[in-house]
């Protein structure tokens, strides 16, 4: 069951939680685009590794009912979405407007059909 935190919380009180962990950490020295960018690539390449050799007919419904499988692909994507949303901060992007911007364009290179 999803939770209602969505409805709650606003993208830029994530990333000030986010940034508040990373500099707790000291992490911020390491945090430049390149190895954001980096990171995004391997933190994927994490989830996929969950639906290795798994049917593409089953996996669907094995993420939603397995909970350990759920677990582990709520861990990859929240990986992936971190490291996307420090990207944003740290190049001063604003991730409501650049998601709005590229689904605008991409309704215009792919029309609805419905
Ligand atoms: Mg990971």
């Amino acid at each position: 069951m999803k939770s209602n935190n969505d409805n709650e919380r606003t993208i830029q009180s994530i990333q000030k939680e986010i940034s508040d962990f990373v500099s707790k950490r000291d992490w911020k020295r390491h945090h430049n685009p390149v190895n954001l960018s980096e990171a995004i690539i391997v933190e994927a390449g994490e989830l996929l590794q969950l639906f290795l050799f798994k049917s593409h007919g089953s996996v669907e419904k094995e993420a939603k009912t397995e909970s350990h499988l759920r677990e582990r692909i709520e861990e990859e994507l929240a990986d992936i979405l971190i490291y996307s949303l420090e990207l944003a901060d740290h190049l001063d992007m604003d991730v409501s407007e650049i998601i709005s911007k590229k689904l605008n364009k991409n309704s215009k290179k792919h029309p609805a059909v419905i």
